[in-house]
């Protein structure tokens, strides 16, 4: 079951629209998709598996993070 949840704020890299991608998570990955042009990327794989003794923190972004507006 894949559910397909739209980024809020999010820009599409490939045509530059906001509001248009939407992502969802495919083999724990994260999936990224727009809409309008049908870019589509790939996202880092979950953390979830990471050494805890790695103190680098990659995971700044705010993508899977769904504020209401
Ligand atoms: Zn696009």
């Amino acid at each position: 079951m894949s559910k397909k949840r739209f980024i809020a704020g999010a820009t599409c890299p490939s045509c530059k629209e906001s509001d248009t991608m939407r992502w969802w998570q495919e083999h724990h990955v994260e999936m990224v998709e727009c809409v309008k042009c049908g870019h589509t990327d790939r996202r880092s794989p979950i953390a979830s598996e990471a050494s805890e003794s790695d103190p680098k923190q990659e995971d700044g972004q705010v993508i899977g993070i769904f504020k209401p507006q």
